[in-house]
């Protein structure tokens, strides 16, 4: 046998650094444990799938551009009645993403529709999947940019790669027709190849209006319904309810009207 200083090298060699950067830890715990030989390999190959796991999400995370951290575990469902937490966990499996579905969160603003796109987009990369978030408003910017660049082409490879895009806010602002167009060719690429996952303030009727013209709408919704899921978020903004409870915002009681959960009944104090 060749000399046993070698082998952090070979570990290296391998790729198994995992192992490497903990060798005599793992060595002394497997004899602690009494581990045979193969219980030992599996032990020690755990080890290296864990941190490399690890490492496949965190890298994920930060290409995928995330606003904010959230996760699903950190969504209160109970102040939320109208989701269904099944739909949630089976949301969760990625079992949409691998079918190349679209999947709309449709609400008010506040009621958490960011901090889902962005948890399922959190689930998406722990199952492997690529995922990159965006606004609307991101999106349409650098698409009209690179348009006039002419480097639409370039732009649209990008935005048809990950195989979750998130395109957040969209209906807040209308776009412009050229915008519109520019959208659904997005669409149209990723159509039936990646999943579309796009939260909106604005119910699906209106969005003839979001895109200014009837006839790129229908085309978009044509393609994006075919495969979907659409939720539909009501209720009260949850950032409004946490300053409620703090004490922040007062309700603005109208006469005959009890003080409370109305959401256009409250002010900032
Ligand atoms: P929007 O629907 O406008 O995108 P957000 O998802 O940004 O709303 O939610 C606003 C804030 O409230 C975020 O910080 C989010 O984490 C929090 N939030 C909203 N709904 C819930 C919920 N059901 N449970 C926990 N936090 C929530
Ligand atoms: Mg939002």
């Amino acid at each position: 046998m060749e000399t046993l200083d070698e082998l952090p090298a070979m570990l290296t060699r391998l790729r198994l650094t995992a192992i490497r950067d903990r060798l005599d830890s793992l060595l002394d715990e497997a004899a602690r444990r009494e581990l045979n030989l193969r219980e030992a390999l599996y032990f020690l190959c755990r080890s290296e799938i864990e941190r490399k796991d690890q490492r496949r999400i965190e890298m994920g995370l930060k290409i995928a551009k995330f606003p904010y951290v959230r996760t699903l575990e950190g969504f209160d469902t109970q102040a939320q009645p109208s989701i269904d937490p099944g739909q949630l966990r089976e949301l969760a499996t990625g079992r949409w993403i691998a079918n190349g579905d679209a999947l709309l969160l449709l609400g008010p603003p506040g009621v958490g529709k960011t901090h889902l796109a962005v948890a399922l987009g959190r689930e998406a990369i722990v199952r492997g999947y690529s995922v990159l978030f965006t606004t609307a408003v991101a999106l349409m910017t650098s698409l009209s940019q690179a348009h006039a660049a002419g480097r639409l082409e370039e732009r649209l490879t990008h935005y048809s790669k990950p195989k979750l895009l998130i395109v957040d806010e969209l209906g807040y602002l209308p776009l412009d027709s050229q915008a519109a167009h520019l959208f659904f060719q997005l669409v149209s690429r990723r159509y039936e190849r990646g999943s579309l996952l796009i939260t909106s303030n604005r119910a699906v009727s209106e969005w003839g209006e979001v895109f200014g013209d009837a006839v790129v709408a229908t085309a978009i919704l044509d393609r994006l319904l075919h495969h979907s899921q659409v939720l539909t978020i009501r209720g009260d903004s949850y950032r409004l309810r946490e300053k409620r409870r703090s004490g922040l915002l007062r309700p603005l009681a109208a006469p005959g009207d009890q003080p409370g959960d109305n959401p256009q009944s409250t002010t900032l104090s």
